[in-house]
C-alpha cells in the first residue's frame, strides 16, 4: 500500500493563448489518490470568464491555424506524440493514482493509447482527401471552427487525445475542460503543447467544474462545436445548452453492453473473458460488457466459471506487483456502486460472489469487491443502469432470438460481444445488435476503429478517419 505521505502539488494556472496565466476563478479543487485517499494536487477552479477568454483566444487563432498546411499541423501532432512517449511512465503513474488502474495496464492503455492517437492523426491528416470532385462540384472539407472538448475521468488522457488530436489535425482550435476528478495529465499535455511551440490560442486548457466551465463552453456563441464524453445525464444538459446556438454536438456517453454467449461457444474462454472485460479498469469503462447473456440450461456452468474467475481479481494497490483490480476513482463512486450491489440483492438477483462489504485488509482506498450476480432479469435496476464498478450481471436466455431481444432492451447502445464457435453465426447476431461496436469471440480493442454509440450512448464517432470527419464541415463549389 502507498504510504499516503504524498505532498499535494499546487497548480495555480490555466493555459490560455499560449501562456500559463492565473485564472479569474479563485478557487481550487482537490485531486485525490484513489488508493491512499491523500490529496495529491490542487487545481484551479476556473470560471465562466476564464472560459470566455479561452474561447476568444481559440477564435482568434482559428484564422491562421485553419489555413496552416496540413503537413505543418501534422508535424506538431507528431511532436506531441513524441513528448508524450518521453513522459509515458509519469503519465501512467499519475493515472494509477487518480483512477486506480494497475500500473502496467495504465502504462499500456492510459498512457500508451494517447501516444498512438496523436501519432495516428499526424499520419491520417496528411493522407486524408480533404477535397473531391463530384460532377461539376468541388467538395471541400473544412475545419468546423472552435471546439469545446469536455472529458471524463475514467480514461482521462485517452479521452482528451480522442478529441484534441483529430480536432487539431482537422484545423480546428480547442478549449479543453478535462474532468476535475482526474485532471493531472491534461496539465502534462498543455506543458507539451507549450514545449513544442503550438501557435498561441490553438490549444487552451481551462479546469473547473462541469456546471460552470463545461456549461459556459456548451452555451458559448463563439464555440462552433462541443465534443463531450461523459454521462448521459450531463450529455443531455450539454445538448440543451448547445441547441440555443445550433452548434454541432458530438456525444460519447454511457453504456450497458451485452455479451451474448451462444450455446456453441467455448464456455471457459467466453465466460472468463467476459468477466475480465467487465472488470477492466475496475469496471470503470463505458464499453464494459456488464450483462452476460447465457443459455438458460447452461447458466450453472457459467456461474461456476464466472465465480472462479472473479475471485482471482483480488483488489489491491494498483502500484503493487500482480494487482489486477484497483480501487474505484472516488468515495462517491464507491458508495454508488455498493448501492447498486445492495439493489441487486434487494430486487432478488442471486449474489454469486462479492457484495457490499469492504474487501479484506483494505481499510483505506475506494475499493469494491468484484461482484457477480446470476438469475438477473433484464428489467432489474442492475441490468438497466450503468454501474461503473466491478459488477457483472448474468442473465439467462431461452434461445438466440431471445438473447438478441434482451441485448437490445436497453436505452444504451455502445458496445457488446458475441461468442460462438461459428464466426459467421456470431457476425449475424452482431449485425442485429443496436450498438456501435461488437467484439466477436473477445476480438481485441482497435484504437483506429470507429467508437461511439447508438441510442442514448451518444452521437458521432471517435477514432480512425471517422474521428477526423467529426471536426470537418462540408462545402461544395459549383464549377
Ligand atoms: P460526467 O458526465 O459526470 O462528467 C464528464 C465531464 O463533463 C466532466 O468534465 C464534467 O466536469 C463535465 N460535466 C458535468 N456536468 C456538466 C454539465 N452540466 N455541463 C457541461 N459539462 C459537465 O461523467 P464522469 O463521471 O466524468 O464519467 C463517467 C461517464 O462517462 C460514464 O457514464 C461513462 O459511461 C461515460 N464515458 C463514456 C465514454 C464513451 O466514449 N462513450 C467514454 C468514457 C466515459
Amino acid at each position: 500500500m502507498n504510504s499516503g505521505t504524498q505532498t499535494a502539488k499546487i497548480y495555480d494556472k490555466i493555459y490560455l493563448n499560449g501562456q500559463w496565466v492565473a485564472p479569474q476563478g479563485k478557487g481550487f479543487l482537490p485531486v485525490i489518490d484513489s488508493t491512499t485517499e491523500a490529496i495529491i494536487a490542487q487545481i484551479p477552479e476556473a470560471n465562466a470568464a476564464d472560459a470566455d477568454a479561452a474561447v476568444a483566444a481559440a477564435k482568434n487563432a482559428f484564422v491562421s491555424w485553419s489555413t496552416t498546411p496540413v503537413a505543418a499541423r501534422a508535424k506538431y501532432l507528431q511532436a506531441i506524440a513524441d513528448k508524450l512517449k518521453e513522459r509515458q511512465a509519469e503519465i501512467a503513474n499519475l493515472i494509477a493514482e487518480e483512477v486506480g488502474m494497475p500500473l502496467p495496464l495504465a502504462t499500456a492503455v492510459q498512457a500508451g493509447l494517447p501516444i498512438a492517437t496523436f501519432s495516428y492523426y499526424a499520419k491520417q491528416a496528411t493522407e486524408y482527401a480533404f477535397e473531391e470532385q463530384v460532377a461539376n462540384s468541388l467538395i471541400v472539407r473544412e475545419p468546423v471552427g472552435v471546439v469545446g472538448c469536455i472529458t471524463p475521468w475514467n480514461y482521462p488522457l485517452h479521452q482528451v487525445a480522442a478529441k484534441v488530436a483529430p480536432a487539431l489535425a482537422a484545423g480546428c482550435t480547442v478549449v479543453l475542460k478535462p474532468s476535475e476528478i482526474a485532471p493531472l495529465t491534461a496539465f502534462i499535455l498543455a506543458e507539451i503543447v507549450d514545449e513544442v511551440g503550438l501557435p498561441a490560442g490553438v490549444f487552451n486548457l481551462v479546469t473547473g467544474v462541469g456546471t460552470v466551465v463545461g456549461e459556459a463552453l456548451a452555451a458559448h456563441p463563439d464555440v462552433d462545436m462541443v465534443s463531450f464524453t461523459g454521462s448521459t445525464r450531463a450529455g443531455k444538459r450539454v445538448s440543451e445548452l448547445a441547441a440555443q446556438t445550433i452548434k454541432r454536438v458530438a456525444l460519447e456517453l454511457g453504456g450497458k453492453s451485452a455479451n451474448i454467449i451462444l450455446d456453441d461457444a467455448d464456455f471457459t474462454k467466453a465466460v472468463s473473458g467476459g468477466v475480465a472485460n467487465c472488470y477492466f479498469n475496475s469496471g470503470q469503462t463505458c464499453s464494459a460488457h456488464t450483462r452476460m447473456l447465457v443459455p438458460k440450461n447452461r447458466q450453472d456452468e457459467a456461474i461456476q466459471i464466472a465465480k472462479a474467475t472473479a475471485e482471482k481479481f483480488k483488489p489491491g494497490d494498483p502500484k503493487a506487483d500482480g494487482t489486477r483490480l484497483g480501487p474505484l476513482v472516488s468515495a462517491t463512486q464507491q458508495e454508488r456502486v455498493r448501492g447498486y450491489i445492495q439493489k441487486g440483492i434487494d430486487e432478488g438477483a442471486t449474489l454469486v460472489t462479492g457484495g457490499t462489504e469492504a474487501p479484506e485488509n483494505l481499510d483505506k482506498g475506494f475499493f469494491v469487491r468484484p461482484t457477480v450476480f446470476a438469475n438477473v432479469k433484464n428489467s432489474m435496476t442492475i441490468a438497466q443502469e450503468e454501474i461503473f464498478g466491478p459488477v457483472l450481471s448474468i442473465i439467462p436466455y431461452e434461445d438466440e432470438a431471445d438473447a438478441i431481444n434482451i441485448a437490445n432492451d436497453t436505452v444504451y447502445g455502445l458496445s457488446g460481444g458475441v461468442w460462438s464457435s461459428d464466426v459467421e453465426r456470431a457476425k449475424n447476431v452482431a449485425r442485429r445488435l443496436r450498438t456501435g461496436q461488437v467484439d466477436i469471440n473477445g476480438g481485441k480493442f482497435n484504437p483506429f476503429a470507429p467508437f461511439g454509440g447508438y441510442k442514448q450512448s451518444g452521437n458521432g464517432r471517435e477514432f480512425g478517419k471517422f474521428g477526423l470527419e467529426e471536426f470537418l464541415e462540408i462545402k461544395s463549389l459549383q464549377l
